[in-house]
């Protein structure tokens, strides 16, 4: 996992935060796992979060119009 910012809010990540922290690194899932549970494990449906933006977004599609993809699922 590469030390990107986060997808959400587009700040900088604290890799060294302790988990559970705000500003700490969560892997959020870009189609929900409720939603589409044979990506849960796809690397490639995970975006380097803060843990408390990936809180607050919960299992909300992504709200951001230019992080939309074009293909369809
Ligand atoms: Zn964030």
């Amino acid at each position: 996992m590469q030390r990107n910012r986060c997808w959400i809010c587009t700040q900088a990540i604290d890799y060294n935060a302790p988990p559970n922290h705000p500003e700490s690194f969560e892997p959020d899932h870009y189609y929900p796992v409720s939603t589409h549970p044979h990506l849960a494990n796809d690397p490639a449906n995970l975006r380097a979060s803060h843990s408390k933006c990936n809180r607050s977004r919960g299992n909300q599609p992504a709200q951001q119009g230019v992080w939309i993809q074009a293909e369809e699922w």
